[in-house]
């Protein structure tokens, strides 16, 4: 309660570097009413000393906008992988876990390396090609049906909680994961994205594509924007299927 000497029990994996073993350290941080996990690792940071009164360094997380946007600020918090902004204390129970999400490399402590979703989305094309010399006036209109299902899709953070929740994404597997193929279906769906659709699909066809979706459907539970993946990735399957008859054919 405020005003009382309430503390926070935290107990974060941290991890020097990205070859050291990872370790566990306990944390007690004053309490505040409407408090989320950001507020509490900038308890840490303003005086690091850990649970048994030794000091310690702070520990290391990545954030930007603070309103669930960016997708920086990914990680396992009691077990389930989910935005530390907008996580609040009072939600959870405590002693409360905190580490690193596991599917990316750890730089430090609960900051990991999203690359391979940034190299995921460069290899599908996940853009609209505008470039041009001269302004080249506004785009063709969706129908409004169409729009409104792909400004779900677009709220897209590459947060990275789908590929952690799902089974096939993991440092062995080169699956490119559940946000990167629901973009594909984003892309496909605008007038002028279109233009890359083919290229798209065939990229989807090779190693780590859409074949390497297992259907475990973990990953539209975690989404913390709601997107449908799941729908997505059936969407997006029937387009690979279409592609790969036309392929063959000629
Ligand atoms: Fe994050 Fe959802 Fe985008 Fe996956 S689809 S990266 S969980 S916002």
């Amino acid at each position: 309660m405020a005003g009382t000497d309430r503390k926070i029990h935290l107990i974060i994996t941290r991890q020097k570097d990205a070859k050291s073993a990872p370790y566990k350290e306990e944390f007690l941080v004053p309490y505040r009413p409407n408090m989320n996990i950001i507020s509490a690792l900038i308890e840490i940071q303003r005086k690091p000393v850990n649970a048994n009164g030794k000091k310690t360094t702070p520990v290391i997380w990545e954030s930007v906008c603070l309103e669930e946007v960016c997708g920086a600020c990914s990680m396992v918090i009691n077990g389930k992988p989910r935005q530390a902004c907008s996580t609040l204390i009072d939600q959870l129970t405590e002693p409360i876990q905190l580490a690193p999400l596991s599917t990316f490399p750890v730089d430090r402590d609960l900051k990991v390396d999203r690359q391979r979703m940034f190299d995921a989305l460069k290899k599908v094309k996940a853009w609209i090609p505008i470039d041009g010399t001269y302004d080249l006036g506004a785009g063709p209109r969706m129908p409004e049906k169409t729009r409104q299902w792909a400004y779900e899709l677009s709220k897209c953070m590459t947060c990275g909680c789908c590929l952690e929740a799902c089974p096939n994404v993991n440092a062995k597997s080169p699956f490119i994961g559940p946000a990167p193929l629901s973009q594909v279906r984003l892309f496909n769906a605008h007038p002028t994205g279109a233009m890359h659709k083919e290229e798209r699909l065939e990229a989807l066809m090779g190693e780590g594509g859409i074949t390497s979706c297992g259907n475990s459907q973990n990953c539209v539970e975690v989404c913390p924007k709601g997107i449908p993946l799941t729908t997505s990735i059936a969407q997006v399957n029937r387009q690979v299927t279409l592609q790969s008859f036309k392929s063959f054919f000629g």
